[in-house]
């Protein structure tokens, strides 16, 4: 019998815990050809989330979980997900039923069919501000331009994953993680199936405007050194502009002389150059600052308690 997890990284869900559970037993009553874990990723909630899941665990033997021993974040949950589930497929989805569990038999046919990444396309994106609509959509036409790895737009961390891929992600143990590109860089055999995305059914999303600013940051700057690559092309052109109007004044001074004037003129430059250089360290300094980060090689993740066996 063919086993399939369920990976679900919670952080305070107490309150969409009970109706998931419902929707994937139901969800697992329609494949009784499979075998069902559903392990529960417990990312430092401060909720009774743990006790919730504790409590499905007692009746219900289907359920496991593993207990982070603080917040690490979404993307690092996950991973411990990987590292935790037993299937021969594992299907990441998020507490809080904006992915609906009932496209699941749909992602296990196409599994069956020989895929290794079945994942799930958004046709609606839920309820959600037109701003993070704007910003997410720019973001991926961006990343896509300057990183050599295909992104999709519209696609989450909903999807089923062979074994092959979760062996793979495994061994991705970066700790600035930018899951959805992980994915697409890994390759295997990708294909879709098209959801609608509801609303949240309780609670309101843990992604604040400045959380996914810095997970977009992250997207770029670990899969593309294009930025790196501007601030030398900008670098170039302020240098030659600068040197074709330092030659400019000089002629200038030596045909009028050189009375003092041209302040603002002084200003303007020294203000835009030192602008430019300021821009080009941050830039450096975000790729200097994942270098440092992962230099130390700490572990991704701590795990307080778990009920599940590493597979
Ligand atoms: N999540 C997590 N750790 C965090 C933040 C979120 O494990 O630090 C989980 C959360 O419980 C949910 C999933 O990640 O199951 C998606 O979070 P959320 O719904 O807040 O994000 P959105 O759907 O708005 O992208
Ligand atoms: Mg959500």
């Amino acid at each position: 019998m063919k086993k399939v997890s369920l990976i679900i990284p919670c952080y305070n869900e107490e309150q969409s815990l009970p109706l998931l559970y419902e929707a994937i037993c139901s969800t697992a009553a329609e494949h009784v050809a499979y075998e069902w874990e559903f392990l529960f990723v417990n990312d430092g909630s401060m909720d009774s989330t743990l006790e919730i899941i504790k409590g499905m665990r007692a009746n219900d033997k289907r359920v496991s979980f593993v207990d982070l021993s603080r917040n690490f974040g979404k993307e690092r949950a996950m991973l411990a997900g990987f590292d935790y589930a037993k299937g021969d497929c594992a299907v990441v989805m998020d507490a809080d039923l904006q992915d609906p569990p009932s496209i699941i038999g749909e992602m296990l046919a196409k599994w069956e069919d020989g895929y290794d990444d079945v994942y799930a396309k958004r046709i609606t994106r839920g309820k959600e501000s037109w701003l993070r609509k704007v910003f997410s959509l720019s973001f991926y036409k961006i990343l896509n331009k300057i990183s050599k790895i295909d992104l999709l737009p519209n696609v989450g961390d909903f999807r089923l994953l062979d074994r092959r891929c979760l062996d793979a992600l495994r061994e991705l143990r970066e700790s600035e993680r930018y899951t959805k590109g992980l994915y697409c860089w890994i390759g295997y055999k990708k294909t879709c199936v098209e959801f609608n995305r509801s609303d949240r059914v309780s609670g309101k999303s843990k992604w604040g405007f400045f959380k996914l600013l810095s997970l977009a940051v992250d997207g770029i700057v670990s899969f593309s050194t294009a930025p790196l690559k501007i601030a030398t092309v900008t670098g170039i052109i302020c240098a030659l502009a600068s040197f074709l109007y330092s030659i400019y004044f000089l002629i200038k001074s030596l045909i009028y002389g050189d009375p003092v004037a041209g302040f603002p003129t002084l200003i303007i430059t020294i203000l835009f150059i030192g602008g430019m250089q300021l821009i080009c360290l941050g830039i450096i300094g975000e790729y200097v600052g994942r270098i440092f980060n992962e230099s130390k090689r700490r572990p991704v993740y701590f795990v307080r308690e778990c009920e599940s066996g590493k597979a």
